[in-house]
């Protein structure tokens, strides 16, 4: 059930807004504008009734301050006022409230509207998850790497703090699609970036695919052992998936991947990071294929295979 925020210091008119959306909605009630606020922030809400005239804060205000929060500037907010001058609503429209609705209110017109941004807001969520996600493996896709890396990016340099980033490709792919066909290589595709993301889970792990059979990884705060260890580990577990690939460097589907461990420092620049780890990625291929192929933060190369 989506949930929706009212904030209003009348109880009496908080609890009749409350009785008239309650059936198809989650309803949070608030008092105060600070409490609202504060509520808001913990962005589980798909949308916000806010009363305009209240004690501590007005809604023109609160408003303002639900604008200028990320996790709180994409909630809709409907104005529920007793002002019912066309200068106030001018106001609250050009803050950005979706709608305003003056007092008394009919029960009736109220959950039209609010069904109404309620769906706006379904659509809009989901048109903003399709744009981040890569549709044959449901893992982040390149739009939303670029994204993430850049700001992880710039927060390592910030925090000084190690990141690392592996690029990796399917061995003999060509091959592989001209022997079983193209839609099982979209299996094959499907299936090891279900692997890959399955060992790329926690708050510290970005993992996307980067365009045809490539992959690509961010890891942040971890050294470069511990990472090039997770990354074999990784490449082993997309061996052992033992998808037939009569074609390529060992008897199944088979990974190679670069990867660089760096402590970025004010002024690097990230596509210089990211032409190590392809550097290492080449150097994986030439090598013969099915290993690993690392630079550490002291710019050793480390081999899987030697
Ligand atoms: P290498 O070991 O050097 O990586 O050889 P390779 O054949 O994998 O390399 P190459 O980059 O030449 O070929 C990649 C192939 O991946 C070519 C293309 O047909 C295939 N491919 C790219 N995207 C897709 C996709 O979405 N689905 C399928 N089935 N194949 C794809
Ligand atoms: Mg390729
Ligand atoms: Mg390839």
């Amino acid at each position: 059930m989506e949930k929706i925020l009212i904030i209003d210091d009348s109880v009496v008119q908080a609890m009749y807004l409350k009785k008239t959306l309650n059936e198809d909605y989650e309803i949070t009630l608030a008092h105060t504008a600070s409490d609202g606020l504060m509520r808001a922030k913990t962005g589980a809400y798909s949308l916000i009734l806010l009363d305009i005239i209240m004690p501590d804060m007005d809604g023109f205000m609160l408003l303002k301050k639900l604008q200028e929060e990320l996790v709180t500037q994409h909630i809709p907010v409907i104005l529920i006022t007793g002002l019912s001058d066309t200068r106030s609503e001018e106001q609250g429209l050009i803050l950005g409230a979706v709608d305003y609705i003056v007092k008394p209110f009919r029960p009736l017109i109220v959950k039209a509207r609010v069904d109404t941004h309620i769906k706006l807001y379904r659509y809009r969520v989901q048109i903003e998850q399709q744009a981040m996600e890569d549709e044959l493996t449901r893992v982040a896709n390149r739009r939303h790497y670029e994204k993430y890396s850049e700001k992880k990016w710039q927060e390592a340099i910030r925090s000084e703090s190690l990141f690392s980033v592996c690029m990796f490709d399917i061995d003999k792919f060509k091959v592989y699609n001209d022997t079983y066909g193209h839609p099982a290589g979209d299996r094959v595709i499907a299936a090891v970036a279900r692997t890959a993301d399955s060992h790329l889970q926690r708050s510290t792990d970005f993992f996307a695919r980067y365009g045809g059979e490539e992959f690509v990884a961010v890891v942040t705060g971890s050294g470069s052992e511990e990472v090039f260890a997770h990354f074999k580990k990784i490449r082993q577990a997309v061996e052992d998936l033992k998808i037939e690939h009569s074609g390529s460097v060992s008897p199944w589907v088979t990974v190679s991947m670069g990867g660089v461990t760096i402590l970025p420092k004010e002024g690097d620049q990230y596509a210089d990071c990211l032409k190590i780890a392809d550097s290492m990625l080449y150097d994986a291929k030439r090598l013969g294929r099915n290993q690993v192929v690392w630079m550490n933060e002291n710019k050793e190369q480390w081999r899987e295979r030697e």
